[in-house]
């Protein structure tokens, strides 16, 4: 990212533009929340202020905040007023004061022009040499640009230790991988079937059985939230570590996942595992109802050899195959 002389101020400049345009080029977006997230995990030293003009928002991101803020005081929520592009500068002035030196705008109303936002800049910082603006497809690709070249992975080194503020009986755990993972999330995808992988920005997150938050990022930034100890950070860490080296083997011999194997893992939800199930609820296997089963399977709680009438009776014998396929995990 080209800088300002003197200042390194940042926005991040996201919103329908871009996501269209990044659902053009044929990636996937989920939402700016998880922009936040990725945010939050690659500026781990600097300061993020989450800008928005609706209140339903300054609530959902402050939540987000106490989630994902990966140091102390890392992230902030400011709403402005919507539409007064003055406020949005009185404001961003304040927060340069302040130490801030990055702006997430969270609100389609706060997505301004790229020439809206080249004056927006000069006026905060009242500078132009040496600052070109670029556009928002760019600075998300800069984002993502913090990429270390892939090699095999072989160890983890804990990076910082902090109270998760969601949980204050927990820990955050930040950890980092002495290799990039840019090859091995497809296949991390594939095999943990609960998980969200954004593409374009190379993340994958996903919940443990016990709760446990883990953010993978593909420069080998990985962050344990809401873990009871170190301990337990480090034994998710040695399971992480090594299924990535299964991953990156399997990446070495046979390169990436192809396009029919990511979609049908696009295409795995609770639903579509439901529907090929027997859908009796006789509770055969533990669980209450299919759909409770179905749950389990996709985080990992559950074998499918468990559901006894699908297993046993030969009508299912398709059913059963299809989600053979499906379940299965390339790293196992
Ligand atoms: S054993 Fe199979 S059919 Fe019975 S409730 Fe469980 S998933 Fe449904």
């Amino acid at each position: 990212m080209k800088e300002a002389e003197g200042y390194s101020f940042l926005f991040f400049f996201v919103g329908p533009n871009v996501l269209s345009e990044l659902k053009k080029a044929g990636k996937l977006v989920g939402s700016l929340d998880e922009l936040v997230i990725h945010a939050a995990g690659v500026y781990t030293n600097e300061r993020i202020v989450l800008l928005t003009t609706s209140r339903h928002d300054e609530n959902v991101l402050s939540e987000f905040k106490a989630i994902y803020e990966v140091t102390p005081r890392q992230l902030d929520v400011l709403r402005v007023e919507r539409g007064n592009l003055k406020s949005l500068i009185d404001e961003l002035k304040r927060l340069l004061v302040l130490g801030y030196n990055k702006a997430l705008l969270c609100s389609p109303d706060l997505m301004l022009s790229s020439k809206d936002v080249e004056d927006l800049f000069l006026e905060v910082v009242g500078v132009r040499r040496g600052f070109s603006f670029i556009n928002a497809l760019d600075v998300l690709q800069d984002v993502v640009g913090i990429r270390k070249k892939p090699s095999k992975p072989l160890s983890f080194e804990v990076k910082r230790i902090l109270p998760c503020i969601a949980d204050s009986t927990k820990l955050r755990v930040i950890a980092e991988i002495n290799a990039s993972l840019e090859r091995v999330l497809p296949y991390l995808y594939l095999h943990f079937k609960s998980s969200k992988y954004l593409e374009p920005l190379g993340v994958l997150t996903f919940t443990t059985t016990r709760d446990e938050m883990i953010s993978m990022y593909s420069s080998g930034k990985v962050c344990v939230v809401k873990v009871e100890s170190e301990s337990r950070a480090k034994e998710i860490l040695s399971e992480l570590l090594r299924l990535i080296s299964k991953a990156h083997d399997l990446a070495s011999k046979r390169g990436q996942p192809n396009e029919e194997e990511l979609k049908a893992r696009r295409e795995l939800n609770i639903m579509s595992v439901y529907r090929l199930l027997p859908k009796t609820n006789c509770g055969a296997c533990g669980e209450q109802n299919c759909m409770a089963f179905a749950a389990k399977l996709l985080s990992g709680e559950a074998k499918l050899s468990m559901c006894r009438p699908l297993m046993e009776q030969p009508r299912f014998k398709e059913a059963r195959e299809k989600l053979n396929a499906v379940l299965s995990s390339p790293l196992e």
